[in-house]
């Protein structure tokens, strides 16, 4: 008997609860992220692909109206990628 897929979700889930794993939308769809330092995403409109990218700044020295700290970053950027643009 091999591992069920629920108890696999479940584990997903704790580990997102632990900060071992984060998650990102995308088209509604929740997807895992194995990347849990900040970081930007970015997504083809095209053909839906996304990928993380480097922050376009510093997240630890921003001043945010209203936020004390920010601890954590959602940032998607939208286009069209390279493979879809040629
Ligand atoms: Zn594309
Ligand atoms: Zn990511």
């Amino acid at each position: 008997m091999g591992i069920g897929l629920a108890t696999v979700y479940r584990n997903l889930a704790l580990m997102v609860e632990d900060g071992m794993l984060s998650t990102v939308e995308h088209e509604g769809e929740l997807r895992y992220d194995c990347n849990n330092q900040p970081h930007a995403h970015a997504t083809c409109q095209s053909c839906g692909a996304i990928w993380d990218v480097p922050l376009p700044f510093d997240h630890e020295n921003l001043s945010v109206t209203g936020l004390h700290t920010v601890s954590n970053v959602d940032f998607t950027l939208q286009g069209q990628c390279t493979g879809c643009a040629s």
